[in-house]
């Protein structure tokens, strides 16, 4: 018996701890049962109680000598399918993405930490009016104070509240429980699910699909009726009308008995758009996000099990929400790098949502105005079903785009951040009391101090990334904390003209200010948001013109209806162009899609000023004139050229250790031994690296990468699989560590 396989089993996955597997071995008759996600019975511990466990992973090796391995008894027939299911999610997970088991399950199946779950309790009385006559009678013969109080109250109200009971009346306890025995009264207990919607007014206003509008829904549900499930892209521009498409998918949806997930992004979470879902479906739609506690986001979690919800709308993690019925999934602003988990499992929440969606029978649609180019490639090789939204849904004309060459500005020697072109429209739209939002895309360089005699760049020494200059004269890395005062002189030249380079949202509120004395100007950075209520409350005051200029970062251009803003100015549009990671133009083009589509939502009409040094260069060009297609066809050739995703894929390996030798040692080694396995498998295969990272040192831990170049998919999984392996049994991989990252999209 040389192919005896075994198992590895987790016992209780309603329970926090999941970092241990036990390996069972699978007797040869239930081979065939014993699959990933199966719910087995299995003897455990000294006394071999039967007990449940769920199947997480096969293999062919024992991890003890063999005779120690109990055997599966046998295989539960009937076993909760959405527990299987997650599980082989979770499984699938691991293989597609890397990293381990334990990970995977925790990403899939959230902490069930024993949160207290809040209960109404209360006191019903049980017997007739005759009969509390008669008892009424005896207490008050018997002078029973306390049990005359609750009858008396009783008798005028049949349930009260518990705490009612105990702290108004202050009836003890072991009145309460005595009356009870004798079948007097009984206690009631309904567990109450917190509902973080907050509840205001319900009124639901139906709007009239457009005819554009109105063919995607019916195209769908004919589809969806006739039982075909498929993948869809919803590819409308901004203000187009998505939104009201989905609401409308999701009724029919819902009508047919099934549920729902609403991925969108964290950022794009807000009060605004979960109310005009709630206005919509009421109580059975829930939110989740990062902001509930752990207690809030295992009710909903609950509720969804339960079937008490439809609908559940939420960030990336919702994705997992346990639904039973699950028939369709929707990723709004499908495009958006938060659906890339930053952590191990680094999964796309796409390509889970598919996998999840063929394992339950549901649709997906994916929606944006500027679809991800991995997207918008399967649509056009015919594997995802596209559907068009062309004009903005309230009659409202695209807005008027101005590209300002900055250079040319500097000839003209104005040194402000603002051209005369935003400055003129800027003051005009202040005399005719409109909106404005200043949009900067900080990610980057912006606010880095550095010494203009001889370009020496603070940084941290930490972290090996620029420090980042605040107002109160100190420089603070955003990766660890670090902070340190700014200094007067250059350290490396002693020149004094070291200062802080480049312009952050501060920086450019405090211009406004200076340029605008009378303008009322807000602000939303991360700065500004800290607060769990921040974000929301930036918006309504902005929402209820409280201010007439809005400065921000991304945040500001995400999901926001501001029908008085009539003008965005985008202060440095190449901030994001070259940050260094091959999607940094697809990501320039989106941002400033966004932001133009931030101007002029309703009657007015809107403007758009994009500042650049670079105003040829295509990103700003295309997204100017909102040209996807042209946008897509420029990109497509370069990724081409380069063998970068989505024309080929990318797997990034990142070699970690807290001392410098060993990760150079250990990405060396592993990257001879990646080649040679490439070449004795003759893999079609191009490596890179290895080489230190971008970020060469984060919270003092070295950092270096390799890439891998492959068309096949498959073929980087089977390259990291055969890393895994050799990285866990190699001594010379201690104090290193070893992530995978495939087809990236943030910078390593
Ligand atoms: P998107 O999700 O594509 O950005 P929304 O669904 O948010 O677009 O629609 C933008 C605005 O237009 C919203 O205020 C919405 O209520 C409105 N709207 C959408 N469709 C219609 C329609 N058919 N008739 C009238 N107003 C509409
Ligand atoms: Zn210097
Ligand atoms: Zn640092």
């Amino acid at each position: 018996m040389t192919d005896q396989r075994y198992a590895d089993i987790i016992i209780d996955i309603s329970h926090e701890n999941l970092d241990r597997t036990y390996q069972y071995a699978i007797p040869s008759e239930l081979l065939e049962q014993a699959t990933v996600g199966a719910l087995v019975l299995v003897p455990f511990g000294k006394g071999n109680r039967q007990i449940n466990g769920y199947i997480v992973d096969l293999s062919l090796e024992p991890k003890l000598s063999a005779e120690l391995i109990k055997p599966i008894r046998s295989v539960v027939a009937d076993a909760p399918v959405i527990d299987s299911h997650l599980i082989y999610l979770a499984y699938w997970i691991k293989e597609t993405f890397g990293g381990t088991i334990n990970d995977a399950l925790k990403t899939v199946i959230p902490v069930r930490k024993a949160v207290k779950i809040k209960e109404r309790k209360s006191v019903q009385l049980l017997i007739d009016g005759q009969q509390a006559e008669r008892l009424y009678l005896e207490y008050k013969r018997k002078n029973n104070k306390a049990k005359l109080r609750l009858l008396e109250a009783l008798m005028k109200d049949p349930i009260l509240n518990y705490d009612t009971v105990l702290h108004q009346l202050n009836i003890p306890r072991a009145t309460l429980q005595g009356m009870e025995e004798q079948g007097t009264i009984k206690m009631l207990s309904e567990q109450i699910y917190r509902n973080p919607l907050r509840t205001e007014n319900r009124e639901y206003q139906p709007v009239h699909l457009n005819e554009e509008q109105q063919y995607i829904v019916s195209d769908f549900i004919r589809e969806y009726d006739q039982g075909s499930r498929g993948e869809y892209l919803l590819h409308g521009v901004t203000g187009s009308g998505k939104t009201e498409v989905y609401m409308e998918i999701i009724a029919h949806v819902i009508s047919q008995g099934k549920q729902v997930i609403v991925l969108i992004p964290e950022i794009a979470l807000t009060y605004q758009t979960v109310q005009r879902f709630y206005r919509r479906f009421g109580d059975r739609i829930s939110i989740m996000n990062s902001k509930m506690s752990q207690g809030e986001r295992y009710d909903q979690s609950e509720r969804a099990r339960n079937g008490e919800l439809d609908i559940i709308i939420g960030p990336r993690s919702a994705l997992f929400t346990p639904f039973q019925k699950l028939g369709l999934i929707i990723i709004d602003e499908e495009h958006e790098n938060s659906y890339k988990s930053e952590t191990t499992p680094k999964y796309h929440a796409v390509w889970v949502a598919r996998k999840r969606a063929e394992l339950t029978g549901s649709s997906v649609i994916l929606g944006s105005a500027t679809p991800s180019t991995e997207t918008y490639l399967q649509a056009k090789q015919g594997k995802i079903k596209q559907y068009k939204l062309t004009k903005r849904a309230k009659e409202a004309k695209p807005p008027r785009v101005w590209v300002v060459d900055l250079r040319e500005e500097l000839k003209q020697k104005n040194k402000s951040i603002f051209s005369r072109k935003l400055k003129e429209l800027m003051e005009d739209r202040l005399q005719h009391k409109e909106q404005i939002m200043l949009f900067l895309n900080r990610r980057g360089y912006a606010g880095f101090v550095s010494c203009r005699s001889c370009g020496f760049v603070m940084k941290c020494p930490h972290c090996d990334i620029s420090l980042t200059s605040h107002n109160n004269g100190k420089m603070i890395c955003h990766y660890c904390g670090y902070e340190e005062q700014q200094p007067g002189l250059c350290p490396s030249c002693g020149s004094r003209y070291i200062a802080a380079f480049g312009t952050g949202t501060q920086k450019v509120e405090e211009l406004v200010k200076r340029e605008f004395p009378y303008a009322r100007v807000l602000r939303m950075d991360t700065d500004t948001t800290k607060n769990k209520g921040g974000h929301d409350a930036i918006l309504a005051a902005f929402a209820g013109h409280e201010a007439d200029i809005l400065v921000g970062t991304q945040m500001i251009v995400k999901g926001h209806d501001f029908p008085k803003v009539t003008l965005v100015g985008i202060i440095a549009a190449d901030l994001s162009l070259y940050t260094g990671d091959f999607r940094a133009s697809e990501r320039t083009f989106q941002l400033l899609c966004q932001a133009a589509g931030r101007a002029g939502r309703d009657a007015l009409p809107g403007e758009v000023v994009i500042q650049t040094y670079h105003p040829e260069h295509y990103s700003i060009t295309t997204a100017a004139e909102g040209d996807y297609e042209s946008f897509f066809e420029q990109e497509l050739l370069y990724r081409r050229l380069m063998q970068y995703p989505p024309v080929s894929h990318m797997l990034l390996l990142l070699i970690t250790s807290k001392q410098e030798e060993r990760a150079e040692a250990a990405s060396i080694h592993l990257g001879e031994a990646l080649r040679h396995y490439i070449q004795e498998l003759m893999l079609n295969a191009q490596t890179i690296g290895p080489a230190p990272a971008a970020i060469t040192k984060a919270n003092d831990i070295y950092r270096r990468v390799i890439y891998i170049k492959h068309q096949d998919y498959a073929a980087l999984v089977e390259i990291k699989n055969y890393l895994e392996g050799f990285f866990a049994y190699s001594e010379q991989f201690t104090g290193c560590s070893l992530q995978f990252d495939f087809d990236p999209m943030s910078s390593y």
